[in-house]
């Protein structure tokens, strides 16, 4: 679809849903990619796939995003591409939110990405190339009841997209990101029917969106095709951000 120099990248998140898919579309256009889960067991569900290398991290973890930089330089030089995917979510009104609910999410979507993205920014550097993605979230820019340790989180990784751009450029290293809507993946099966249809009636194309929806947009981002884009953000969420 897309022509690719890279030939590296390190997708967090990729045990399922949308890195998961992400990691597989990449693979299948020739990139060898380091899957990152925090599981042995999650990661079963990319083993033996041809381009692809698992690694259990938690990424939330310095010391843990260390060994994955370990690991990732046994394999490669450099890592081409970048995509911090990686996501969780603990939702509960402000009122009621634990301390520990507001900094693990923040732990994970915030400080997981800068940790990581700072330990292969080096190598980006010597190799004068390098495409981070990062994956926000709707929420991230229009805030969402019940969310607002996600929503911080989420606007945080916009922000932080814009500053790197910024900081990089000159490297030839872009910096973009992407904020899906409602995505069909393990993170939205917890929503009753009554919320699903309230996010469907407010959908202008009136249908969720597929991992393969974010995939093909990693695939234009990370290619060659795109090197003149940087510190931007694509909604991939059917128009709801329109509302
Ligand atoms: P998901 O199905 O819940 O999968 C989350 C992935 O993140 C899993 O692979 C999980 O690994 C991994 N992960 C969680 N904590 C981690 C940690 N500490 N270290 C390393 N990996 C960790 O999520 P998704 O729906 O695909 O979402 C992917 C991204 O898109 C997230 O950032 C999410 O916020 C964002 N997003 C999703 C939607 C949506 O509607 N689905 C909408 C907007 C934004 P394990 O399997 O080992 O737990």
């Amino acid at each position: 679809m897309f022509n690719h120099s890279s030939k590296t990248a390190l997708v967090t998140g990729a045990s399922r849903g949308i890195g998961k898919t992400i990691s597989m579309m990449l693979a299948a256009n020739g990139i060898k990619v380091i899957g990152v889960a925090t599981s042995e067991e999650s990661l079963k569900s990319i083993q033996n796939i041809d381009n692809i290398i698992p690694f259990c991290c938690d990424i939330s973890n310095e010391k843990s995003v260390e060994q994955l930089y370990n690991f990732s330089k046994e394999h490669f030089d450099s890592i081409d591409i970048l995509v911090n995917n990686a996501g969780i979510h603990m939702d509960n009104i402000l009122l009621r939110m634990k301390t520990d609910e507001w900094q693990k999410v923040l732990d994970v979507n915030l400080n997981g990405p800068f940790y990581l993205t700072r330990v292969l920014l080096k190598d980006m550097i010597k190799s004068k190339s390098g495409r981070i993605i990062n994956i926000s979230s709707i929420s991230g820019t229009d805030g969402n009841k019940g969310q607002s340790n996600y929503s911080a989180s989420k606007g945080g990784l916009l922000a932080f997209t814009k500053s790197l751009a910024k900081e990089v450029g000159r490297r030839n290293i872009t910096v973009n990101c992407i904020a899906p809507g409602v995505i069909e993946t393990d993170m939205i099966a917890h929503l009753t029917d009554t919320v699903k249809k309230n996010y469907l009636d407010r959908i202008p194309l009136k249908k969720f969106g597929k991992p393969e929806d974010i995939g093909k947009m990693i695939l234009f981002l990370s290619s060659d095709e795109a090197s003149y884009i940087t510190g931007q953000t694509f909604y991939i969420d059917g128009g709801i951000s329109l509302n």
